[in-house]
């Protein structure tokens, strides 16, 4: 590893470099080199990271490198690293590429020793400040780099604080803190059998293979599950000279938004605390001011604090994230990034900043992604309605959540795994509380502001949650909060929260379309005063995601009314509507008849009496989609599923039996469900096998379709039939049921005088199928991928066997990092899936393909059928728009995930 560069100087770095700095040491670069106010430090690299995990330790050539630019930035400021008169002190900050907010570890002060102490009090001249940046020192190092328990900590300053009758660590004078640090020092003594170590470098170094070990911290773990981040990738590590925010009223430390990151307003966003250090604003341990209140505290810091802000808005083109410092009215830049924000706030921004012509329409579909979307298209809660209002928190993460209060983290997780749903109820969160916020419909805290750790993971995760609900006093060991007027909520008591307003209800509010559904229900004119904001920055994309995407969508419906829904939602036809439940009801007794029909004749007379039934059913549909496709699918499931259960008919007969009067009819079904049955269905008698075996029945759905379609014609519709056959695996099949179809059709049309001439394709979900395209081109004029079941058969997976079985091992054990049923196996299912479409094209240049598993619907999948070149997805009714805005960013080239 000769010649590698594992450490960078600020000023070598650029914000595109975040896979090699990480996003905070790539932004840290990009801010020193725009000339922005950013305490000098240097980074040492993802790779360093990787190399220490996959060898337990450093590189050999680490520890030089380090020293070099330590001697710099020594050089820079002007001090060394511990020096006891007058001491450098840096932190030592973790910062992978991915965004994972409070998930790995940051050590401040690091430097402070007993004697260092002594020389940082005589230059800042403030004993309190040296004694608090020590004790702060020995509380991080002892808990992230030693790994003693952070309550231990807590628990000493509390002590310390009750003896001196205050809650407030301000009240707490030098010979306080130095009180505490005694007592920390004598925890570390306990807890590791030595003193705290005293060695400045040794401290640094310690700290530094602390960052990389966070990488492999349980939360981290379960953050990068969840978040799809590989597990590999690794941290950097940021060594920053610090800058202090503990050094009096006119220091302080805050972070902010450049716009609103929960509805996308414009304006001055963040929480400011004075006389603190690092992560005090977001950890609640004081109540912040808003960040407009630093204007009055000091103008100075807060002109040049917005200078700055709007001068990286328009640098990053986008909104961001800001921690700051101010060091005796001096302000200093510790990070920037890109912020997350809620679904809302991200289609809001993305219009803003078109019309602020930074940039254009292309990028604003780029920006923001289907899941967002889907998240827009939960329902919302009715105002009103009988529950009683509790209370009114902040809108910290928007949605609408009702379940059982729960007031800890592992109760969350296990009441949520017996089914419950649950409210995690909190007086503020901390990292370790992420698996209870995973597992919990929502989240609601007494404390912390809209930047609280609560209100920043739950937007990055997409849950609802309001923070900062001062008037409930949350008593988590009692499992209970009480609200202002004096109701009390238990453990399981049902509460409902509204991310959106704040609002906390007693009992379960009932809930009502967003207006995004009502937009898309073509309720809410977008070009109206009615639309709010929202709804016009969703149209504005969707209509420019509709114009670039090369991607048809089409919807699964079988029923008139989900028809017409998908259609208002921007379906272009019927990709797949399934017959099986216009089989079921009533017509079951005509099924039974069909399947026990002795001879022909009583056959056919059963398969008459469906037919009608049948032609109603699609006349309606043909009608809700006039002039667009509509795919039918041939009859699938195994006949059986008609039938009555096995063991209840057998009870039935052995009961008629016992009264000595047997049923005849039940006898005869009783043989025909027993003859039927069948060890593995899904690989039995369906599909185009059933056409083939039951004489007529392909036949009366191809009559029946026909028929339907002269009826609309003749009523001056236009029909776009196509008829798909499932399960084919062979050409063969595929040829004798369209002969069959063919003479079904020329029959009819000769009846009609009306020439219908469906299209005649076929499901490929079989391997052989895809595996044998190019022959079954040759009789089929569209493919349907049918990835459900081609999942299944390739993977040689039941789905409803085994999701629930044992997928979450599976995904436990990174076999696959999401079920291949949620999104396509682009590796396996995908390679079937392009095989398929070449060869078939290869064979019919104007075949038609499309997709109708559910995977049409989900967005990973989406970008995979643009690449591959299919004509178009299809998926369910509510699917539909997010299927039309990710078509619309595979054309753009935009990352799967989004940003
Ligand atoms: P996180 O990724 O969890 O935000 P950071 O590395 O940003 O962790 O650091 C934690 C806190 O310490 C932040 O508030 C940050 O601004 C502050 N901080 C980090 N480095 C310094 C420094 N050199 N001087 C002053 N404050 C710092
Ligand atoms: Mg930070
Ligand atoms: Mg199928």
């Amino acid at each position: 590893m000769a010649g590698v560069t594992w450490v960078y100087d600020f000023s070598e770095g650029s914000k595109d470099q975040k896979d090699l700095l990480g996003g905070k040491g790539a932004n840290l670069a990009e801010m020193t080199n725009l000339g922005l106010p950013v305490p000098p430090g240097f980074t040492i690299t993802t790779d360093a990271c990787r190399h220490y995990l996959e060898h337990g330790g450093t590189p050999p050539e680490l520890g030089d490198q380090v020293s070099e630019h330590l001697t710099a930035l020594e050089k820079a400021m002007g001090k060394t690293l511990g020096d006891p008169a007058d001491p450098l002190l840096v932190s030592v900050r973790s910062g992978a590429a991915a965004s994972m907010p409070g998930m790995m570890e940051t050590v401040l002060n690091v430097g402070l020793n007993d004697d260092s102490v002594q020389g940082l009090a005589g230059q800042s001249g403030s004993e309190r400040f040296a004694w608090d940046s020590y004790r702060r020192l020995i509380q991080m190092f002892g808990k992230t780099v030693q790994g003693i328990d952070g309550e231990l900590f807590d628990d000493a300053l509390d002590a310390v604080k009750e003896e001196q009758g205050t809650e407030s660590d301000l009240d707490l004078d030098a010979d306080h803190l130095r009180d505490v640090v005694d007592r920390f020092r004598a925890i570390v003594r306990e807890h590791t059998g030595r003193d705290f170590p005293q060695d400045p470098r040794e401290q640094m170094d310690l700290a530094i293979n602390a960052v990389f070990d966070s990488w492999n911290s349980e939360r981290a773990i379960l953050y990068r599950r969840r978040e799809r981040i590989p597990g590999d990738a690794g941290t950097a590590v940021n060594v920053v000279a610090m800058v202090f925010g503990n050094l009096g009223m006119d220091s302080g430390t805050g972070v902010a938004f450049t716009r609103d990151p929960g509805s996308g307003e414009q304006g001055v966003y963040g929480d400011y605390l004075q006389n603190a250090q690092g992560e005090d604003v977001v950890a609640g341990i004081r109540n912040t001011v808003p960040l407009p209140d630093l204007e009055s505290i000091d103008k100075g810091a807060y002109d040049e604090l917005m200078g700055i802000m709007s001068r990286l808005e328009s640098h990053y083109r986008d909104l961001c994230d800001i921690e700051f410092t101010v060091e005796r009215n001096k302000l200093w830049m510790l990070q920037t990034r890109v912020g997350k924000r809620t679904a809302g706030a991200a289609f809001r921004i993305a219009t803003q900043l078109v019309d602020e012509g930074l940039i254009d329409m292309d990028e604003a579909v780029r920006r923001v992604t289907g899941d967002q979307l889907a998240q827009l298209m939960f329902p919302r809660f009715v105002s009103g309605g009988d529950a009683q209002q509790l209370t009114q928190g902040m809108n910290a993460s928007p949605g609408a959540a009702v379940g059982k209060a729960v007031f800890s983290s592992e109760e969350a997780v296990r009441w949520a795994d017996r089914g419950e749903k649950v409210v995690l109820v909190r007086r503020e969160t901390n990292p370790d509380d992420l698996s209870g916020m995973i597992a919990a419909e929502g989240v609601l805290t007494s404390r912390g502001g809209k930047t609280s750790h609560a209100a920043v993971v739950a937007r990055g995760m997409g849950k609802t949650c309001v923070c900062g609900a001062e008037e409930l006093q949350v008593d988590t060991k009692a499992k209970r909060f009480t609200a202002p007027d004096g109701t009390v909520v238990e453990e399981g008591d049902v509460v409902s929260i509204d991310g959106s307003t704040g609002k906390v209800w007693l009992g379960e509010v009932p809930v009502e379309p967003s207006s995004v559904v009502r937009y898309f229900e073509g309720e809410l004119d977008p070009e109206s005063g009615d639309a709010d904001d929202l709804v016009r920055s969703v149209h504005r994309i969707l209509t420019h995601a509709d114009q670039v995407r090369r991607l048809d969508v089409r919807t699964n419906a079988d029923t008139p009314a989900d028809s017409a829904r998908a259609r208002r939602f921007g379906a272009r036809g019927i990709g797949l509507c399934r017959t099986e439940h216009m089989f079921l009801g009533d017509r079951r007794q005509l099924v039974e008849k069909l399947i026990l029909a002795d001879g022909d004749d009583e056959r056919q007379a059963a398969l008459d009496a469906l037919e009608p039934l049948q032609k109603q059913d699609f006349l309606e549909i043909f009608e809700a989609m006039d002039g667009l496709p509509v795919t039918v699918r041939l009859l699938d499931p195994p006949l059986h599923e008609f039938l009555p259960d096995l063991t209840e008919l057998s009870v039935r007969v052995a009961v008629a039996e016992e009264r000595g009067e047997p049923d005849e009819g039940n006898l005869r079904l009783l043989a025909a469900v027993r003859g039927m049955h069948e060890s593995n269905p899904m690989l039995g008698l369906r599909g185009v096998r059933l056409g083939l075996v039951v004489p007529g029945l392909f036949a009366m759905q191809v009559r029946a379709i026909a028929e339907a379609a002269c009826e609309r014609k003749r009523a001056g519709g236009d029909p776009r039939p196509e008829i798909m056959i499932p399960l084919v695996g062979a050409v063969q099949e595929l040829e004798a049921i369209r002969e069959e179809a063919e003479r079904v059709l020329a029959e009819v049309c000769e009846e009609c005088g009306i020439d219908v001439r469906p299209l005649i394709g076929t499901m490929i979900e079989v391997p052989r199928a895809a595996l044998t395209a190019g022959e079954i081109a040759e009789h089929a004029e569209f493919f349907s991928f049918g990835t459900n079941d081609l999942t299944q058969m390739t993977w040689g997976f039941s789905r409803d066997d085994v999701e629930a079985a044992f997928f979450h091992q599976y995904l436990d054990k990174g076999i696959f990092g999401i079920s291949p049923f949620e999104s396509l196996d682009r590796d396996g299912v995908g390679r079937l899936v392009r095989i398929g479409a070449e060869s078939g094209r290869a064979a019919r240049p104007d075949l038609k393909l499309g997709v109708c598993g559910e995977h049409g619907g989900d967005p990973d999948s989406v970008h995979f059928f643009h690449e591959v070149g299919l004509d178009y997805v299809s998926c369910s009714p509510f699917r539909v728009p997010v299927a039309r805005l990710e078509a619309g960013r595979a054309a753009l080239g935009a990352e799967r995930a989004g940003s």
